[in-house]
């Protein structure tokens, strides 16, 4: 297993809308594995392909701090059926350096997927996993959380990083948020 390159913003297969996976096999796996190592060692608690460069519908999440591992989500085409609810949370996400906001979702989600083992599951969720299933569907979807917020705060966080990557400080995280 290898720890895979994480892109940022504004790389353009974030804005990509992924392909669903067609077939479930062994290099799928792999690659699933590949993600979790990737999002343990950010840290993070979620991380979707298009992010690592593969724009394929196929998402990773833990959201269980205390027992990594334990709770180890590798979702292939996931997809909300139902929600209820709305919750603004401070979001940050890996592929958004040095930057947090509050975003409005839904509180609680039904979400769909299929394991690498090719079965369907079904989850209900909410608190912090109903946030994450919904901030890496975005992330399918060719969407960040910052196309989420208004245009203002959105053109602000732009100047801010045009900024840091000049002066070469773009490579910092802010370690107390999220990162989704
Ligand atoms: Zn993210």
């Amino acid at each position: 297993m290898a720890l895979l390159r994480i892109r940022k913003f504004p790389d353009p297969v974030l804005k990509q809308n992924a392909e669903p996976v067609e077939n479930i096999d062994g290099s799928l796996a792999t690659l699933l594995d590949s993600m979790a190592q990737t999002m343990y060692a950010a840290p993070g608690i979620g991380l979707a392909a298009p992010q690592i460069g593969e724009s394929r519908r196929i998402v990773v999440l833990d959201t269980d701090h205390e027992n990594p591992g334990k709770n180890l989500l590798k979702l292939i085409n996931p997809e909300i059926v139902e929600t209820s609810g709305s919750v603004i949370f401070e979001e940050g996400c890996l592929s958004v350096i040095d930057y947090t906001a509050d975003v409005k979702r839904a509180e609680k989600v039904l979400f769909r997927a299929w394991t690498p083992e090719q079965k369907q599951i079904e989850i209900e969720a909410d608190d912090l996993l109903a946030i994450a299933i919904q901030h890496e569907i975005d992330h399918l979807d060719g969407k960040l959380f910052i196309d989420r917020i208004s245009r203002l705060k959105r053109e602000l966080y732009r100047r801010k990083l045009q900024k840091m990557i000049k002066e070469g400080k773009a490579d910092g995280h802010r370690p107390s948020a999220v990162r989704i």
